[in-house]
């Protein structure tokens, strides 16, 4: 891990949040090559989840809600984690995560635990009072159950189907970290798959979505032996959930959760009816009846699949003598597609850089340098990931061909420039 944290930060993936301030405990920053990583991962989400889908839609609701979406949905009262203190050095601690009644820290005893709610609470208006009270929403699912009538109103959905929304969510974890496994402020990928009310239809979906995603985790690139499937015992089910399966990851520290697909059944909806007094039902016209649909939930976090992305990428080698650190991350979710390398700083070869340049970047993220010796501008790329580099030569002046070199195998073609778009768009898999 460390290893990562230190690529992370060198190479302007991941930088510590308020650094110049000493940091503000276990946030981070993603800075330019990682801005472009986690929008990748977002891409490729939403492209197979909704784009490449004829059963669901996109939404993306808003982070402060109305407060009594917190009450109906439990969050207010049940979204707690056990909490200790120590007597002696006053750290705190979530009681599930020691072992025993003795603080990991100093030895001293530990308090009896008590429920420490995660939402972030603030107030919305000028007036600091209870009524304006309002909460950082803790998942983005209670958004798309707040919108579920907008939605099946407007739209011709017919059952099964989803609404898919990501965005940001605050939890104020007790003790956040590991890098970006666990943060107070986080990005989540979230899909409620509404089916019909019988658990039939419902196991059939859940174990469809809990296959489908952990291939797509495999699809972009991490080794399946590093994946596994977990699915919870019946006294650890979120106060809404029938079932739940985790993927988890192996990540440095121990197998953790990297996603988790719950049987919501109609929890949500049912209690936001109630509470709002809305009818939340939808007319299937399969069974001429009003139905209220059950949930299949599969709920991702951005950061954690990105730091699962990073570590599976992560290999060190040994390339002409030296040694060497590369992310083989997959080429569609890498930061920078292609590198454009003149060799020399004259004979116009940096003119013709910037030419390739300009015609490479209407179809891919794209950097330039021109700075270093040729090996040490291979590396910098090498450790974000970059899969292509082009350089421009003597012989590019000549003929209007580069050379091509590849990631992974160093190796390197030699291509005419008008076949370059083609060919790399060939070996990424897609536009981007
Ligand atoms: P954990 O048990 O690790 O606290 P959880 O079961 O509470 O996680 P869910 O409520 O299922 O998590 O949230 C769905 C996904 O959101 C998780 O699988 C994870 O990828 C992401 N996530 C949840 N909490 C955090 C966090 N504090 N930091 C980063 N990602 C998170």
């Amino acid at each position: 891990m460390e290893k990562i944290v230190n690529l992370c930060k060198r190479r302007g993936l991941v930088f510590p949040t308020s650094d110049i301030y000493g940091g503000l405990g276990s946030t981070w920053d993603y800075g330019p090559a990682g801005v472009e990583l986690k929008r990748n991962i977002k891409e490729a989400w939403w492209r197979d989840i909704v784009q490449s889908r004829n059963d669901v839609i996109g939404l993306d609701s808003a982070i402060l809600q109305h407060p009594r979406t917190w009450e109906a949905s439990g969050h207010l009262q049940n979204f707690t984690d056990p909490l200790v203190d120590c007597k002696g050095c006053k750290q705190r601690f979530r009681a599930d995560q020691v072992n025993g009644r003795r603080c990991p820290e100093c030895g001293g005893e530990l308090t009896e635990a008590r429920q420490f709610n995660l939402m972030f609470r603030t107030f919305i208006g000028p007036v600091e009072d209870t009524a304006s009270t309002i909460y950082l929403r803790p998942e983005t699912a209670q958004g798309i159950f707040s919108n579920f009538a907008n939605v099946i109103d407007t739209q011709r959905v017919k059952l099964p189907f989803g609404v898919a929304q990501t965005g940001k969510s605050f939890r104020n974890e007790i003790t956040p970290g590991n890098f970006i496994f666990r943060t107070r402020e986080f990005e989540q990928m979230e899909m409620e798959f509404f089916v019909r009310p019988n658990t039939d239809e419902e196991l059939k979906w859940f174990e469809y979505w809990v296959q489908a995603r952990f291939q797509w985790y495999v699809k972009y690139g991490i080794n399946p032996a590093h994946l596994r499937l977990r699915p919870h015992a019946q006294d650890e089910l979120s106060h809404y959930s029938r079932g739940t399966t985790d993927i988890e990851y192996l990540y440095p520290f121990g197998w953790g959760e990297l996603e988790g697909i719950a049987r919501r059944g109609s929890f949500d909806l049912d209690q936001h009816a109630k509470f709002s007094g809305k009818d939340l039902s939808y007319f299937d016209e399969e069974s001429k009846s009003r139905v209220r649909p059950w949930v299949i939930e599969p709920a991702a976090g951005v950061d954690r699949a990105m730091l699962a992305f990073l570590l599976d990428a992560y290999d060190e080698d040994v390339v002409e003598g030296e040694e060497r650190i590369v992310l083989r991350l997959d080429p569609r979710l890498a930061p920078i597609k292609v590198a454009v390398f003149p060799l020399l700083r004259k004979g116009g070869q940096p003119e013709k850089a910037d030419k390739v340049r300009e015609m490479l970047q209407r179809h891919f993220t794209v950097a330039y340098d021109q700075a270093g010796s040729i090996g040490r501008r291979y590396r910098r790329m090498d450790e974000i990931g970059t899969p292509f580099a082009v350089t421009i030569d003597h012989q590019t002046m000549q003929d209007d061909t580069v050379t091509l070199r590849d990631r992974d195998s160093t190796e390197q073609v030699r291509i005419p420039i008008a076949g370059l778009v083609n060919t790399l768009i060939e070996r990424i898999g897609w536009h981007c």
